[in-house]
């Protein structure tokens, strides 16, 4: 039940003054998604993008044209449109001491005007002043005003994303009588964070960026707005805390191991662990000996060793007498999975298939029976591991690599081929860690956060395509030195099949010059001769890869220490450095040469800057969040998830650590929230229609 003191924040734009059926459903437009009804609360959380200020009164004859003023003028003459023209120009001319002015109106009413801008009168007239053939004019004012509304024009004056048919003022009035309806609720911050912050309460944070008393107020830095970016940060993190407590509450099965097959997997590495990799393989034995269900994210650079760490995550279940079964988003990563995995699972006794859409005939049946018998302990595969003919005999881990791929039932699919399956999810996307928490803060996290030892900064360098030349020679010394290459082709956005043709041109251009050692790989081709051309490259017959972007995720060829990338502006940040990753696995100094076509536009040039500074993923992570805004980096856009309406992470991203901490610590302490400032918060939750999360307080 929500409280009912925040009813009319509930209420419909209907009951506010003024707004009837026609801009209730305009402004259903501008403020919700598709089938929602706006209420008061949505017009309070619509946001100023900027401001006028009107406080700039200058005379006529120090008027800045193309600037937004508001000018002090006696009405002159009225000129309304010839009868026989109606569509013309309703033009007022109007002055004072300096100049004069044209005041312009199109298919406005006659007695309107004269009304609003009666001749011989005195009025303050507000908006963009231009210079129309040597004379100044101002079509269509923002604000016209005499002595007395002069007192009560907003000096600053936001202005707000608006939708075709709503206007300007019709908007702020409804603003303004939204603000009237906010009442007097509860503080659910914490009284010293909000002091050490200097943050106003919620009502007078509203009343500030909406009735802005200086520019500052508009600064989403500011104690204001960044208030406002807080209680909505809170809200998620505290509903996201409250559905992942409920979640581990839901039975598991323990899966607990002392470790035999995971101490013969290690005795197999050519290398010992990462100290994050020790870590993250800690925090999932833990979690896989609790009866609760495992629900964790793996969160790793390009590179930074997930396999070896999920491979010990399936050890701990298959020494408990159990199954795992680890999912790749392409049929070539599941391969790679398979090649790396089958050497260290044979030295374990772990008995490992593959399945994926091509095993077929004879060879799929075999693997189903085995696996339904559980003869099978650990099976790696695509999609085709979701089919319902795979039957497992007792699955207790789903591993899923690079989950952004799969939709979120496709995950649930998976676990669903089980009784209480636990499941970690690897990804490599490099999310800014904000994200993480928006995103995936129902999981638990672990990071990897240094990469193996003896890796190298890949010498990373921008040239103009008109290079090429240079290019070539730079790789054929490369080649004569023993390295392997990767080309990675322009993307082109129009059509795959130019994508196709440019790399296939490549190829033939390459293969002319170096001879039979260039091998081609790209999404069109048949699964078999993909694996072919890198199977040829990772033993090394072929030592120039020629590639579509089918390369950038996963795969794993340590001897390749060279990358050029075509048309490297084409590419976004993320994803130069997935690529990118793929070099600068082995012990050598890897170069990475990004082909762009000159002139550079300045976010390419920025991106390709950052790439060249750093190979950090985090960093560029937050990096493309401020080159991009939020919403681009996981395409969420498209997927539909919810946005921000009030925080924006490139600046508010600071405040939200500290609302997660801040949501942990008050369900610590009041886990139902029954606290005064737990009650608080449950209208916090319904302000930010969070309130599903206030369900599962009563499910207990
Ligand atoms: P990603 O996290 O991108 O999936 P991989 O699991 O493919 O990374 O590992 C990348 C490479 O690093 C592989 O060649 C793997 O064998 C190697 N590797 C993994 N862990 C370590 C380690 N602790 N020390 C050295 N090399 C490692
Ligand atoms: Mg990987």
């Amino acid at each position: 039940m929500r409280p009912p003191a925040l009813n009319p924040l509930f209420a419909s734009l209907r009951s506010l003054p003024g707004i009837g059926p026609k801009l209730a459903a305009l402004f259903a437009r501008l403020l919700v998604r598709d089938g929602e009804t706006p209420r008061v609360a949505d017009l309070l959380f619509h946001m100023p993008t900027g401001f006028v200020d009107r406080r700039n009164r200058p005379k006529l004859s120090e008027v800045v044209p193309d600037t937004v003023a508001t000018v002090a003028v006696t009405i002159e003459r009225h000129r309304p449109p010839p009868p026989n023209r109606p569509r013309a120009p309703y033009n007022i001319t109007a002055s004072d001491d300096t100049n004069t002015l044209t005041i312009t109106y199109f298919n406005a009413r006659k007695d309107y005007l004269e009304k609003l801008l009666p001749e011989g009168a005195l009025r303050y007239v507000s908006g963009t002043v231009t210079l129309y053939d040597g004379h100044l004019q101002m079509l269509h004012p923002d604000r016209v005003v005499d002595e007395a509304g002069l007192a009560k024009l907003p000096p600053i004056d936001p202005i707000y994303p608006l939708t075709e048919g709503v206007h300007p003022n019709s908007l702020r009035k409804a603003i303004d009588a939204a603000l009237e309806r906010v009442p007097d609720l509860p503080e659910w911050q914490d009284a010293g964070w909000r002091e050490r912050n200097g943050f106003p309460g919620f009502a007078d944070a509203l009343r500030a960026v909406h009735r802005p008393a200086a520019p500052e107020d508009l600064d989403p830095q500011n104690a204001a707005w960044s208030r406002l970016a807080y209680d909505e940060l809170l809200a998620g993190q505290l509903a996201l805390a409250l559905l992942r407590g409920h979640r581990r509450k839901r039975p598991g099965r323990g899966s607990a191991a002392e470790g035999r097959l995971r101490a013969r997997i290690a005795a197999a590495l050519p290398y010992s662990l990462t100290p994050s990799q020790a870590r993250a393989v800690g925090d999932i034995i833990a979690d896989l000996a609790q009866p609760n269900r495992m629900l964790r994210l793996l969160h790793g650079d390009v590179g930074s060793g997930k396999t070896v760490v999920a491979l010990l995550a399936a050890a701990t279940v298959i020494e408990a007498g159990r199954q795992a079964a680890f999912m790749a988003p392409t049929e070539i990563l599941a391969r790679q999975h398979y090649a790396t995995i089958a050497p260290l699972a044979a030295a374990a006794g772990i008995r490992l298939a593959i399945l994926t859409g091509r095993e077929r005939g004879r060879e799929r049946p075999d693997i189903l029976s085995a696996l339904a018998a559980g003869d099978i302990d650990l099976l790696v595969g695509t999609h085709a591991l979701f089919q319902d003919d795979v039957v497992f005999h007792d699955l207790a881990l789903a591993i899923v690599d690079e989950q952004h791929r799969f939709g979120v039932h496709q995950r649930l699919a998976l676990t669903r081929k089980g009784e209480a399956v636990d499941l970690l999810v690897l990804t490599a996307t490099p999310i800014p860690r904000t994200l993480v928490l928006t995103y995936f803060g129902d999981m638990d996290v672990s990071e990897l956060r240094e990469k193996p030892a003896g890796r190298q900064k890949i010498d990373t360098r921008a040239l103009p395509l008109d290079r090429l030349a240079e290019v070539i020679e730079a790789v054929k010394r490369a080649l004569d030195d023993g390295r392997r290459v990767y080309w990675v082709c322009p993307l082109v956005e129009e059509s795959e099949t130019s994508d196709l043709a440019a790399a296939e041109e490549r190829h033939t251009e390459l293969n002319k010059r170096f001879g039979d050692i260039v091998a081609l790989v790209h999404g069109q081709m048949r699964a078999a001769d993909k694996d072919r051309a890198m199977a040829r490259f990772a033993e090394g017959s072929a030592r120039i890869l020629v590639a579509t972007t089918v390369i950038e995720v996963g795969v794993d060829v340590p001897e390749a220490s060279v990358m050029v990338i075509e048309h490297a502006e084409r590419f976004g940040l993320a994803q130069l450095h997935q690529l990118r990753g793929r070099i600068g696995r082995g012990s050598e100094l890897s170069t990475c040469l990004l082909l762009y076509k000159a002139p550079l536009g300045p976010t390419a040039k920025a991106r390709l800057a950052i790439l060249r500074e750093t190979d950090d993923g985090f960093r560029i992570a937050e990096e493309d969040l401020r080159l991009r805004g939020e919403g681009d980096v996981l395409g969420t856009r498209q997927s539909g998830l919810p946005g921000f309406r009030l925080a924006r992470l490139e600046v508010h991203g600071k405040l939200l650590n500290a609302a997660r901490e801040d949501a942990k610590l008050m369900l610590n302490r009041d886990p139902k929230l029954n606290t005064p400032r737990g009650m608080a918060l449950r209208q916090l939750l319904y302000l930010f229609a969070r309130d599903e999360a206030i369900r599962l307080l009563g499910a207990g």
